[in-house]
């Protein structure tokens, strides 16, 4: 072990001065270091560059989180919380009211890279992806208690970091135990949050100002929505006055949570929800010629990598002209893709693709992407990753 460890890097590497990440093909050397052991790193003419946490496991081993000189304690990490917490359009979200989900820390785009925070009321979810804060995590439920006051903290580790990185996923209550559901606030709707049982965090944070733009393109609308986990989408499109709305999900858990969202709100009477697979039944309504007004397209990742475009381009391609050819005239297609890899152009030609081989000619009425509480970097490119197109059909 070295008493100050220090990784360096090849000369004409220079990403690593702008972007957080490093690669195994761009270190020289590094210090023999436990794996997630914070370091310094210099370039190749022994010039400072940041500090990081460093695991030898996977291909990205390195992720910098400081450009000074400076020691990841108590008071780094509540530093960083603080900027985080103060950001423009989350400072709200952070102070406003007690049932209020709101993602408070997002990884790389908060300078905190392998660190996910969300809060659901009162409840702070804590995802650590590097083994490097697997290891800080007692000094971040400090910081985040000294900031945020002592509330139950509960653990949602992720499995796929998780194997990347060599450490066993946390799931459950840090210390003592929170509350196992919560009722939140999105804008008119509530929706009931399943902690440490649903995916992601509890809900899909991203999508939370998308799901409240449907609600006025839904008056007495036939509304489907595909890939609807627990029917937020539906429960904001009904609430705007849809006629009835159509949800297609394979996941039994979310399922039930979407039955539990639409009683929440009084709406069960104007909803199905189909369990099944969403292709399908996308093929299955064009058989049947069914029409919508509105339709919501919010699939899983297709591209976890680059290797998966082509297949990932195919299946965006298949479900959008399905869709596309269920529109009603004048219905709108909201769909996204959320993964890095497939850009805002290359989805929009997608997209274009599909709606040539459906004959129909929509118009781009917005561009849609992540909650502002999913702050994008300009400089790391991977922190936007959710595209999404609102069309009109003719
Ligand atoms: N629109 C949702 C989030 C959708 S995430 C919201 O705003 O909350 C994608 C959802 O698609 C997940 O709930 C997942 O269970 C579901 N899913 C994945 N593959 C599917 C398939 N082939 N058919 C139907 N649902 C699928």
């Amino acid at each position: 072990m070295t008493a100050h460890p220090v990784l360096r890097l090849k000369r004409g590497h220079d990403r690593p001065r702008v972007h957080p990440w490093i690669f195994k093909a761009d270190v020289a050397d590094v210090s023999d270091v436990a794996p997630g052991t914070g370091l310094t790193i210099l370039d190749a003419s022994a010039r400072f560059v940041g500090r990081g946490f460093y695991n030898p496991r996977p291909t990205l081993c390195c992720r910098i989180l400081t450009r000074r000189d400076e020691p990841f304690d108590l008071a780094f990490f509540r530093g960083r919380l603080e900027a985080a917490l103060h950001r423009p359009g989350r400072s709200a979200a952070t102070t406003s009211s007690p049932a209020t989900a709101a993602r408070l820390v997002w990884s790389e785009a908060d300078l905190l890279p392998g660190l996910v925070v969300d809060r659901y009321a009162d409840t702070l979810v804590l995802q650590c992806q590097t083994l490097g804060m697997t290891r800080v995590r007692p000094l971040l439920v400090a910081a985040l208690r000294a900031v945020l006051g002592d509330r139950p903290v509960l653990d949602a580790d992720d499995d796929t970091p998780a194997a990347l990185e060599g450490f066993e996923p946390a799931r459950g209550w840090f210390d003592r135990p929170g509350p196992d559901d919560v009722v939140v606030d999105e804008g008119a709707v509530r929706l009931r949050v399943s902690l440490g049982t649903g995916h992601k965090t509890g809900l899909y944070l991203d999508q939370a100002e998308n799901r409240q733009r449907v609600a006025r393109l839904a008056r007495d609308r036939d509304v489907l929505d595909a890939f609807a986990y627990t029917a937020g989408f539906a429960c904001h499109a009904l609430q705007g006055g849809a006629r009835r709305a159509l949800c297609l999900e394979s996941s039994p858990e979310a399922i039930r949570d979407a039955h539990t969202n639409l009683a929440l709100n009084g709406l069960t009477g104007r909803a199905e929800v189909r369990a099944g697979n969403a292709f399908d039944e996308l093929r299955r309504l064009g058989r049947e010629r069914a029409r919508f007004g509105l339709i919501i397209l919010d699939p899983p990742p297709f591209a976890p990598s680059r290797a998966a475009l082509p297949a990932a381009g195919r299946g965006y391609k298949d479900i959008n002209l399905r869709a596309m050819r269920l529109l009603a005239p004048g219905g709108h297609l909201m769909t996204f893709a959320c993964s890095h890899h497939v850009t805002a152009s290359r989805f929009e030609e997608i997209c274009r693709e599909a709606a040539a081989d459906a004959g129909i000619s929509p118009w781009v009425v917005e561009p849609l992407t992540q909650a502002v509480d999913h702050p994008v970097l300009l400089t790391v490119p991977e922190t936007r990753y959710l595209n999404g197109l609102l069309l009109r059909a003719g």
